[in-house]
């Protein structure tokens, strides 16, 4: 199949490993299927999903580019329901404008935007001595992002995915999908989940990183 691909920067397509379809419910009530897909070949042995919500088959065999969202693993958010960022709410809004035009979430494994949950934690210690989420990054030797999207290409790759409409308001993740072989269609805005506790952490993720985070009245 990769002969009809795009050139992927030296990328192969993972392999699909297991197929398992999950019921999902979340806490106020919205509920679908996934089809969560597993993946041999990924080029850091991490465990990603794929979970194809709507239908996801029914796009592709259109030939239409799918919506997906690459969501990067935040355990106090996704889990917790923390209020320090705004992972949860994120999540909850893909999994659910996915499934009503079918496409993917991908569910990256890549937690503290790729320093490991520890690291985050001390992080937010440092955040609440005054720096920033990304100078926290750095004053514990870290890069500010240290995501890449190689498995989130090779895992859409795998399905034929190599047109997509990224479900996303950072520029990193379409120009990484890019360069390693998936055409960006369209970036498709994500809503804004303000709350008084992650307020200073969407400012710096506007400000620092230029995502396009409409945050005009607290600016
Ligand atoms: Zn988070």
């Amino acid at each position: 199949m990769t002969a009809a691909l795009r050139p992927t920067a030296g990328l192969v397509p993972a392999t699909v490993r297991t197929h398992v379809r999950i019921p999902l419910t979340f806490a106020d009530g919205y509920s679908t299927v996934a089809d969560v897909f597993t993946f041999f070949d990924l080029v850091d042995n991490r465990e990603h999903l794929l979970l194809g919500l709507g239908d996801w088959r029914g796009a592709l065999d259109r030939g239409d580019a799918p919506i997906v969202r690459p969501h990067s693993e935040c355990l106090t958010g996704d889990v917790f329901g923390s209020q320090r960022c705004d992972c949860g709410p994120q999540l909850r809004e893909a999994v659910e404008r996915i499934a009503a035009e079918g496409g993917f979430l991908l569910y990256l494994r890549q937690e503290g935007r790729g320093i490991g949950l520890y690291a985050k934690l001390d992080a937010y210690a440092l955040q609440d001595s005054g720096l920033d989420t990304y100078e926290a990054n750095v004053a514990l030797g870290h890069g500010e992002d240290e995501r890449d999207y190689r498995v989130a290409a090779q895992m859409l790759l795998s399905f034929g995915a190599d047109r997509i409409r990224l479900l996303s308001n950072n520029p990193d993740k379409a120009a990484q999908l890019e360069e390693f072989g998936i055409a960006v269609d369209e970036q498709i805005a994500t809503g804004v989940h303000l709350s008084g506790a992650n307020a200073r952490y969407l400012l710096a993720k506007r400000d620092h990183t230029s995502h396009t985070i409409d945050l005009g009245m607290i600016a």
